[in-house]
């Protein structure tokens, strides 16, 4: 009676252990796992970080995959990587981090997320010249917003916008039209100059002074040189409600009349590594760099 027992009593113990065996081995394997996971999200983000943190300059990075493609709970990319990643398909050199240009971008660089291939942006941040701001224009395909005199934007920006006008009545911030539309790089020059001054730009180069930069863009640096933004006398949700219904975002904080066609439903915004920024109950979409 006793040895039988001992029998059962020793293969509960056998049975224990085996089970503990199968339990360990297991624990392991998904640690395995995700340890090559990581290493595999590490080499992709690497090339990204290389670009912003090592200050290289012509980054073309391999992180091209549709980056709504690896939306959800399982996103690998920070927010930076995502927006980034979507950019390097419009702009020939990601900015190096600390320069002029990287300002630029992390002021003004919403639009260059827009996904559509009909909406054209120049290969740079800043456009030098009025020449080149001249050639880049050329380039686009404008239309009228509708209400106004002689206000245009690229076709997609003002197909969007006209959209947003039947449901709400939204008027241009001063009322005239060209000035609040697409600008040439005088007007974007003469509304720097009624703002600031070579100092100030200076002290935009030299990254010690940003306030500015939600009042005015610095000469050539201006979405409305893209024929993608827009100034606007927006004053109540409703309006805001279907500008954004319609792709059309605040992207400059400060800037209230401010308005950038993205081209993207608002929800979509975190997936290309926006963070939005509330401020006296405006909400701005802000690039995360
Ligand atoms: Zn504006």
């Amino acid at each position: 009676m006793k040895n039988i027992y001992i029998t059962k009593l020793f293969r509960k113990r056998l049975s224990k252990k085996i089970r503990f065996m199968i339990i360990s081995v297991c624990i392991c394997l998904v640690l395995v796992a995700s340890s090559s996971i990581y290493r595999q999200v590490a080499t992709n983000a690497q090339p990204i970080n290389q670009c912003l943190l090592a200050k290289a300059s012509g980054c073309n990075t391999n992180v091209q995959e549709s980056v709504l493609s690896t939306s959800g709970s399982s996103q690998p990319l920070t927010q930076q990587e995502r927006f980034v990643s979507t950019i390097t398909q419009k702009l020939k050199v990601i900015p190096q981090l600390g320069t002029y240009e990287y300002t630029l971008l992390r002021s003004y660089g919403a639009a260059f997320v827009n996904p559509s291939n009909d909406v054209k942006l120049p290969d740079k941040v800043l456009l030098t010249t009025e020449e080149e701001t001249q050639e880049f224009q050329t380039q686009l395909t404008l239309e009228k917003v509708v209400g106004t005199n002689d206000c245009y934007l690229q076709k997609a920006a003002a197909d969007a916008l006209n959209k947003a006008k039947i449901q709400q009545h939204i008027p241009l911030k001063s009322g005239y039209g060209k000035s609040d539309c697409t600008r040439n790089f005088a007007t974007n020059l003469r509304f720097w100059q009624k703002y600031a001054n070579n100092t100030t730009l200076e002290k935009v180069k030299e990254g010690k002074e940003t306030a500015i930069l939600g009042v005015v863009a610095p000469p050539g640096a201006s979405q409305h040189l893209w024929g993608l933004a827009i100034d606007l006398g927006v004053n109540n949700q409703k309006q805001r409600q279907v500008l954004n219904q319609n792709g059309w975002f605040q992207t400059v904080v400060k800037d209230v009349p401010h308005w950038t066609y993205l081209g993207i439903p608002a929800e979509d915004l975190p997936k290309f590594g926006f963070k939005n920024q509330v401020v006296q109950g405006i909400t701005y979409w802000l690039t995360p760099l």
